[in-house]
């Protein structure tokens, strides 16, 4: 039976990832900053697949050597899935970008000694859609890169993500050649939560159902579910054709507006907002609430992308992306979040 390392199992992509895979009959190991979070993540998996799911957890930091080639060992894959994905802006970029461009390579290095045959690696639409100003293509696809130097249409989480990816394809084109690599980026990942440790991307969701929101910024996201990142992790894994490849996952864009016009019809009796808040109020509001400065290059600007590269190679019709919005929802309100 193969082995497959997912790094940051306890995360929400990693969490589906690490239930795909054992539904399809690997054996899988995963790090976390801290091997105390097994207990935690064996009660979330189990309770979330309805049976006993245990997994062995190696203690391992993208900021430290140590712990790596333990976790790498024996494995025939790996899914490197951890990075920094925080809701607010940090106070340096760096904070963000070392742990994220470092950690990539420690985990690529590892695997590489180990004799891995294949990473795959959680990029992000970060690394492709930002740092275009005017010349942004329509719609954007795996060819296209984010310039992580433009620093207005860009915030540090994505320039994480563009440096981090382009240090891994690097490494795997020079010193790590031989060990194949493919990477997914999607766009912003909602369906069910398994914990109420939510990560940044339904904060879209549960905020509007917490009626925290006035209105919405008019800024709009690509919407995938996690179920079907999941999948596209598991297809890159081992299609030969999926080696050396970028997949770029997405159902279709909607606006905050849209989302939040699902989320009344599903939840009438929640205050869901409704309405489309001034630019310049966002901007002036992100001084006295830290967390929208992480919104502010998006404000206005309409990202289209293809999913036609993950239709053909990967073979995956994306799940609607109101019923993974509706998905996440549900599953907020069930555990409690909302
Ligand atoms: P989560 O916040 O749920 O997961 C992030 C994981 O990374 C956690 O397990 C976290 O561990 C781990 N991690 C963070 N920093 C470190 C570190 N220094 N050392 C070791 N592990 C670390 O987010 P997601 O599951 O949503 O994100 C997973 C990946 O998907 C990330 O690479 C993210 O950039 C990418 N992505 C996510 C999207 C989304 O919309 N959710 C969209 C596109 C890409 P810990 O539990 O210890 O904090």
């Amino acid at each position: 039976m193969e082995t497959v390392l997912v790094t940051g199992a306890t995360g929400f992509i990693a969490s589906h990832l690490i239930l795909n895979l054992l539904d399809k009959g690997y054996q899988v190991r995963g790090t976390a900053r801290s091997a105390e979070k097994a207990e935690r993540l064996k009660k979330i998996l189990s309770d979330y697949a309805g049976k006993p799911v245990e997994i062995p957890i190696i203690a391992a930091d993208l900021g430290s050597d140590d712990g790596w080639a333990e976790a790498v060992e024996g494995c025939t894959y790996v899914q490197h899935v951890a990075s920094p994905f925080p809701a607010t802006v940090p106070k340096h970029p760096d904070e963000l970008i070392i742990p994220a461009r470092d950690g990539a390579l420690r985990v690529l290095k590892a695997a590489k000694a180990a004799g891995v045959k294949r990473v795959v690696m959680t990029s992000s639409f970060a690394a492709i859609g930002y740092g275009w100003g005017d010349n942004r293509p329509n719609p954007l696809t795996e060819a296209h890169w984010s310039n992580p130097d433009d620093l207005e249409d860009n915030t540090p989480y994505a320039r994480s993500k563009t440096i981090a990816e382009r240090a891994a394809w690097d490494y795997v084109e020079g010193e790590g050649k031989g060990l194949e690599l493919a990477v997914i980026n999607p766009v912003g990942v909602f369906g069910p939560a398994m914990s109420e440790d939510v990560s940044t991307s339904l904060q879209i969701v549960s905020q509007p159902l917490e009626g925290k929101l006035p209105a919405y910024p008019k800024i709009c996201f690509g919407i995938i579910d996690v179920r079907d990142v999941a999948e596209a992790h598991a297809r890159a894994m081992t299609l030969p054709e999926a080696a050396g490849e970028r997949f770029l996952l997405s159902d279709k864009v909607m606006w905050m507006e849209e989302m939040g016009q699902v989320l009344r019809e599903a939840y009438p009796d929640r205050k869901v907002p409704k309405g489309t808040l001034p630019n310049w109020l966002v901007r002036a509001a992100s001084w006295f609430n830290p967390p929208l400065k992480q919104i502010l290059p998006e404000l206005g600007h309409d990202r289209q992308v293809s999913n036609e590269k993950l239709k053909r190679v990967l073979g995956i019709t994306p799940i609607p992306a109101e019923d993974a919005i509706r998905a996440s929802a549900d599953s907020l309100i069930r555990l409690g979040v909302v």
